[in-house]
């Protein structure tokens, strides 16, 4: 009878879909300007979405930009006047029926499959997972049958950029790993002279030593002869791997570049679908390492649940936006003990960093 019961309550729990609120964020990087060969960064942006349900749940998801305004303006558009009265009414516990249904809606299909409309039902897919995870009172990571005996390490990408003299870049690595406690730290490549690269990829192995895994990152700038050139010579400093050296794109070029070269290639941090990773790397035993563009507030809980995810990016630029912000201890993360997909705003984060 107390079994009836219960299962009666849990029924009635009303998680549909009541409202929806945009917004976006503009936050100062940390380091200043940055660079790497492609882009130059002030702001952080996080256009995103709070989706509120019936029985006063609230869902934060957000995507990662350039902070470019009328760019971020078209993001927010699209979720509240294209996917919003898509959503109202819906159960906020039937994602993957939702991310069909938006991602199938063919006015936004006809428009694109990638790009601005991919990237706001990222946000509105962040959310409803959020708001799943809140409803069923865990944290995200155990929501999905993660185990915090799963430890992901982290690297740290918020040092190493390009426009850094090369004093400041050695400095930088030596503190992050010295002082930090990162047994994993990221530089950027791509100088219009590849040998400035080697140069400064030589100086930062010396002074982290050999026993610290070194990543280097071209962003899409070299074509296929300097690529190869460029990562025989990186053999020689032990390059964890080399992210990015072709065209986004160009995925006949980065296989001709894998037969060429000995060190990985990473890649992907410019993809938006399932077609392009059609090539699942846990069914080849190959490691996957996610991007964070989130600033790893979700992707920390996937990490974790994921079995071909042990290590994960770390940038800290919007750690004082979340109430449960993404934490590195001794160089691995601390997994999140509050219900969701830590992706809760602080109170006072729009009003600080909000732009309209
Ligand atoms: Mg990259």
């Amino acid at each position: 009878m107390g079994t009836r019961v219960n299962r009666t309550a849990a029924s009635e729990i009303h998680v549909k879909i009541q409202s929806l609120q945009t917004f976006i964020l503009h936050v100062p990087v940390t380091r200043g300007v940055i660079e790497d060969s492609t882009h130059k960064l002030t702001h952080w942006g996080a256009p995103g979405v709070i989706i509120c349900t019936e029985n006063g749940l609230a869902g934060y998801g957000y995507t990662g930009t350039h902070a470019h305004l009328g760019l971020d303006r078209l993001i927010t558009s699209c979720i509240s006047e294209t996917y919003g009265p898509l959503l109202i009414g819906e159960d906020c516990r039937e994602g993957q029926h939702l991310w069909e249904k938006l991602f199938h809606f063919p006015p936004a299909q006809w428009v694109g499959r990638a790009g601005i409309t991919h990237l706001a039902l990222g946000a509105v897919d962040m959310a409803l997972w959020d708001l799943r995870a809140k409803a069923a009172g865990l944290p995200l990571w155990k929501l999905l049958g993660g185990s915090p005996a799963s430890r992901i390490e982290a690297y740290n990408t918020d040092g190493g950029w390009l426009n850094w003299p090369i004093d400041r870049l050695v400095e930088d690595a030596r503190r992050l790993v010295e002082v930090d406690g990162y047994r994993a730290v990221k530089i950027k490549v791509g100088h219009a002279d590849a040998w400035t690269d080697l140069e400064r990829v030589d100086a930062v192995r010396e002074a982290i030593g050999p026993r610290v895994r070194l990543m280097v990152d071209a962003n899409g700038r070299w074509d296929l002869p300097t690529a190869i050139e460029v990562g025989r010579s990186l053999e020689d400093h032990d390059v964890y791997w080399l992210e990015e050296p072709l065209w986004y794109d160009d995925v006949q070029g980065h296989h001709r570049l894998a037969q060429q070269i000995r060190i990985p290639i990473a890649l992907g941090e410019q993809l938006y679908r399932l077609d392009d990773f059609a090539d699942l790397a846990l069914a080849h035993r190959l490691p996957v390492v996610p991007h964070i563009g989130d600033m790893a507030q979700v992707h920390l809980h996937l990490a974790i649940a994921h079995p071909a995810c042990r290590l994960l990016e770390y940038i800290p630029w919007m750690r004082d936006c979340f109430e449960e912000p993404a934490t590195v201890e001794e160089g691995h993360f601390v997994p999140p003990e509050r219900p969701g997909a830590g992706t809760t705003l602080k109170a006072d984060a729009l009003a600080r960093y909000g732009v309209s």
